[in-house]
């Protein structure tokens, strides 16, 4: 496949993984198609408004693909109300009853999530796969650390990346053994190198794209970190077509989370302003944290993508953050204004945030 750093989404320091494009309503993904970002909704399914409206938030927020939990029938009219209400493609997220898939496909469902080990007999999954078949809608097959077949925990002991792989690779059988070939595959683990060993296995043995995320992280410090760390290794490596971040918070989080990851890797280019900042040291003389949140409040909703630096020193500042559209190195009481390295002007404490918002306008 061609040099991945030619794509027109980022660049990537290794070559893209070649996989097979698949239409999720109107987003594709695999290919040399974006890395489309997903996230789940969170509120009772009863509740149709409260889930649109965070269904909406998501999507401002730069979501691509949301998906809907479908506990029963009820559910299926928030399905009907979230495809009339938002432009992202629906994923209807299905467990046990077949009969449910079937019912989510034609209620408009852009995608159907399953885990075949718990829909049942070969015949149920193929009920559901005639239905995706006649209106060419995808199927991503889940497989789970706290789901998988009895039997191949039984094999390897625990839930580790080769158990992972085999039940992705006994979920592509079965379904190519249908004839169905429309598939999005995930192995989540909770644990970042068991997913990252599996994600690397079956992307080297099938050309189906791959939705990544860690499963089951948790919050806070550490539930980011593992999803960076374990998403974003997969990604640098060419791995993955979508992503999801998942965290014991609201999917308002998940979406800005992935897309820092996204960022952090150069596979978004529009992303707004990215406020780099120093860590401070002995030296700083101004009160660079304050400065740094104020300065991050105050951009926030701009659509600008620019790199402003919060320098705590003239000695260091300018220099140190040459790759920055704009910035600021701080002095005693004072900080200099710069603009691509160059000098524009010196300011007091009290009015650097200002002057360096009205600078920003100028850009
Ligand atoms: S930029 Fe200056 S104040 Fe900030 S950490 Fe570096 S040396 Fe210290």
């Amino acid at each position: 496949m061609e040099d991945a750093s030619s794509n027109k989404f980022g660049s990537f320091t290794k070559v893209r993984r070649n996989c097979k494009v698949v239409g999720i309503g109107n987003v594709k993904i695999g290919g040399n198609n974006p890395i489309c970002v997903q996230s789940m909704l969170n509120i009772d399914t009863k509740d149709i408004g409260s889930n649109i409206n965070e269904a909406l938030s998501l999507q401002k927020l730069g979501c691509n693909i949301i998906r809907v939990a479908i506990p029963d029938k009820e559910s299926l009219n928030l399905l009907e109300k979230l495809k009339e209400n938002t432009n992202m493609p629906v994923v209807a997220d299905i467990h046990f009853d077949y009969k449910l898939a079937v019912e989510a496909v034609a209620a408009g469902a852009d995608k159907i999530r399953i885990n075949p080990g718990n829909i049942g007999s070969k015949q149920n999954i193929k009920k559901i796969v005639v239905t995706c078949q006649k209106k060419n809608i995808p199927i991503r097959v889940g497989i789970n650390s706290g789901s998988l077949e009895k039997d191949i925990l039984e094999k390897y002991g625990s839930p580790n990346s080769e158990a992972l792989f085999e039940s992705a690779l006994r979920s592509i059988e079965l379904f190519e053994s249908l004839d169905f070939y429309n598939l999005v595959l995930s192995v989540k683990s909770s644990d970042v190198m068991t997913s990252v060993k599996a994600y690397e296995m079956i992307a080297n043995a099938c050309e189906y794209p791959l939705h990544l995320g860690i499963t089951e992280t948790g919050n806070g410090n550490l539930a980011v970190v593992k999803s960076a760390v374990g998403i974003g290794t997969l990604l640098l490596n060419g791995i993955g077509d979508t992503i999801r971040v998942t965290l014991t918070d609201t999917p308002q989080k998940e979406v800005l989370c992935a897309r820092d990851i996204l960022y952090s890797v150069g596979l978004l280019k529009d992303y707004g302003p990215e406020v780099i900042a120093c860590p401070t040291c002995g030296r700083t003389k101004i009160d660079i944290i304050k400065i740094t949140k104020d300065v991050k409040k105050r951009l926030s909703g701009c659509k600008k993508n620019i790199k402003v630096a919060i320098m705590g020193c003239a000695v260091n500042g300018p220099g140190e953050a040459k790759e920055a559209d704009i910035g600021i190195a701080g002095g005693d009481g004072c900080a200099i204004i710069f603009k691509k390295g160059e000098i524009l002007k010196k300011v007091d404490e009290g009015s650097i945030i200002e002057s360096l918002i009205k600078e920003i306008e100028t850009i």
